[in-house]
């Protein structure tokens, strides 16, 4: 049965991988004491290997920035295959209603809920890396989590400042899932208060179209010249009409460690004001907002 998925619709089955790990799996919590959810149901895309959009993000985000068939041969340097044998598999995993909740009502540091998410969910977003990669890899199928790869580093890219050798986002744009706000955050068909990831995998399955023109498509502040939001949401002025400040955006991050610490019990951070209280915040904004 797992074999007839597999083989009649690759795509269904990885989906099923998935979800199935954050619908079912107990690994998908918080870690407090009422065991909340990390992740409400994901949403999961895919692109080729060979999709030109990695070559241009050496352009656009810096050279470094790997390809599909770059992070698999650092992976499987024994192996030789085509580009257009790979795909990329890339899932949203969104906040849960909850989390969501407790954050609007903040204003200046981050609820327990939604810190717990970044630092929490994203183990459970490693975990699910390596969940899809050990599932894959026993059907007989070689998968790589570029985020777990010991070669990932962070660089600096020209154009954006911090930047990475594999940006989760940049993965979910390519593979259908949604595009860039004002303040740098993807807007999904879930919204913006989400975290994703991905892996690359040596099997072809049907890429998702990319139901927009352009990277900015879905928020209207670019389309309609309209809302920003996510500046008024922003304690730390990191965002204007001009965008995103990661530099000052990073430096009320740590800010919040302190607080984190000291209120909630465990070593964290989190801001996110910006994904919360905004209108793309669960869902893909509309065009009069
Ligand atoms: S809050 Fe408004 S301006 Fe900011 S990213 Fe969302 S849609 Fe764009
Ligand atoms: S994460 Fe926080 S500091 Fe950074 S842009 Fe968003 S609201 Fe501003």
């Amino acid at each position: 049965m797992k074999e007839d998925r597999k083989m009649n619709n690759p795509a269904q089955w990885v989906e099923t991988i998935i979800k199935g790990f954050i619908n079912r799996s107990p690994e998908n919590t918080l870690k407090n004491t009422a065991n909340d959810k990390a992740w409400a149901d994901p949403l999961v895309g895919f692109s080729r290997g060979d999709d030109p959009i990695f070559q241009a993000y050496k352009e656009h985000v810096g050279p470094f920035h790997w390809t599909p068939l770059e992070v698999f041969n650092l992976t499987f340097p024994q192996f030789r295959v085509e580009a257009d044998q790979l795909t990329v598999i890339s899932w949203i995993l969104p906040q849960t209603e909850k989390t969501k909740s407790d954050l609007r009502k903040e204003t200046v540091y981050p609820s327990e809920s939604w810190a717990r998410a970044r630092i929490f969910g994203e183990e459970v977003n490693v975990k699910l890396r390596q969940h899809a990669v050990a599932t894959l890899q026993a059907s007989g199928i070689e998968a790589a989590a570029p985020m777990l790869s010991p070669s990932w580093e962070r660089k600096t890219s020209e154009r954006y400042g911090f930047a990475s050798t594999w940006s989760e986002r940049h993965a979910a744009y390519a593979s259908g899932l949604g595009t860039f706000g004002l303040c740098d955050g993807l807007i999904t068909p879930r919204g913006k208060a989400m975290r994703c990831g991905s892996v690359v995998a040596h099997m072809q399955i049907s890429p998702t179209a990319r139901p927009y023109q352009d990277h900015q498509a879905y928020c209207v502040f670019f389309s309609q010249g309209i809302c920003g939001r996510c500046i008024q949401r922003c304690p730390a002025d990191a965002i204007t009409k001009s965008g995103h400040d990661k530099i000052k955006c990073k430096s009320y991050v740590d800010v919040t460690r302190n607080y984190v610490t000291t209120h909630f019990g465990f070593e964290g951070y989190g801001c996110g004001f910006c994904q919360t209280g905004v209108p793309c915040e669960s869902r893909i904004p509309e065009k009069q907002e």
